[in-house]
């Protein structure tokens, strides 16, 4: 666990700068619209050659059911893990659906499978998450491009790219880099994995983190409730993460913390909402990134 929460701790700081004290000049616009977003996504599946459904090449159907736990944890519906009834839960109005047309117009089910021992990675970058496209890797603007790489369950369970956009913590995103999402096979979807992080929810964290989130306590963790700010104002400040979910764990003001926050490090089975702050942050990033926006009307998808 502890393992766990460092390299996902490391992920994230990889991946922005941590010295950005920026506060916002202005909020974002509150998004009172009722659009509901779809956007297309591609899952890569890395796998060592063995059958479908088999090992790490994972099955259609866990493909399928990780997909709806994402557009149920996005969309807070009812009867399933992703709803709560907390006054700041909030319905994010994203989906998410497998493509349905292949960049080269050819019809997909969305998903892409390789065994990694048929990939030459031929680059000098040692920074893993850019050799994942060698694996497969559909147009940015038009796909949202997930990586299912085999390693051992709980060393890493996932990890994002940044959204370039002019927002306080985003500022130093790279519009050029690698643009997507890993999720590690032991934790994609509904497994057996013993660890807590088995319903299928790092996805739904990660892709938090691709749609702007922080962590609810900002960058960095400390001890000393200091130096922290995931820039939503109505997720309760705290300086590190929780590990349990009993409700008891108090923020920096003393206020109970968000526990069950998706951008929290607690168990699968007890993370279940986005705050209204953390929705309009995600959507203003949807609407406004250069390497998001375009999602939102791609054809790679039919939207009837
Ligand atoms: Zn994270």
């Amino acid at each position: 666990m502890i393992k766990k929460n460092i390299l996902f701790v490391l992920s994230i700081l990889l991946l922005v700068n941590c010295s950005n004290d920026d506060e916002m000049t202005a909020p974002i616009p509150e998004d009172t619209t009722e659009t509901i977003y779809i956007i297309p996504v591609v899952i890569h599946i890395i796998h060592s050659g063995e059958a479908i459904g088999t090992g790490y090449n994972l099955s259609n159907e866990r493909i399928i059911d990780q997909l709806k736990t994402l557009n149920n944890d996005f969309r807070k519906k009812e009867g399933t893990l992703g709803h709560n009834t907390h006054p700041l839960g909030t319905d994010v109005k994203i989906e998410f659906k497998l493509a349905e047309t292949a960049p080269d117009g050819n019809a997909t089910n969305g998903i892409t499978r390789v065994n990694f021992n048929d990939i030459v990675i031929d680059t000098t970058n040692d920074w893993f998450f850019d050799t994942l496209p060698y694996y497969g890797y559909w147009n940015k603007q038009n796909y949202i491009n997930i990586w299912v790489f085999p390693f051992q369950p709980n060393l890493v369970l996932g990890q994002s790219s940044v959204p370039f956009i002019d927002l306080p913590g985003l500022n130093d995103a790279d519009p050029n880099g690698t643009t997507g999402i890993l999720i590690t096979t032991p934790h994609f979807g509904t497994s057996d994995v013993v660890g807590g992080s088995n319903l299928g929810r790092t996805l739904t964290h990660e892709m938090g983190h691709f749609l702007g989130l922080e962590h609810l306590w900002g960058k960095t963790e400390n001890a000393n409730c200091t130096d922290f700010d995931d820039y939503c104002n109505d997720t309760p400040s705290v300086s590190r993460r929780t590990e349990n979910c009993n409700g008891t764990t108090a923020s920096c003001n003393g206020e109970i913390a968000l526990t069950e926050n998706y951008m929290d490090y607690t168990k699968d089975a007890c993370m279940n909402m986005f705050t209204k702050d953390q929705v309009t942050r995600m959507r203003y990033v949807l609407k406004n990134s250069t390497v998001r926006k375009t999602l939102t009307t791609s054809t790679a998808i039919n939207r009837e």
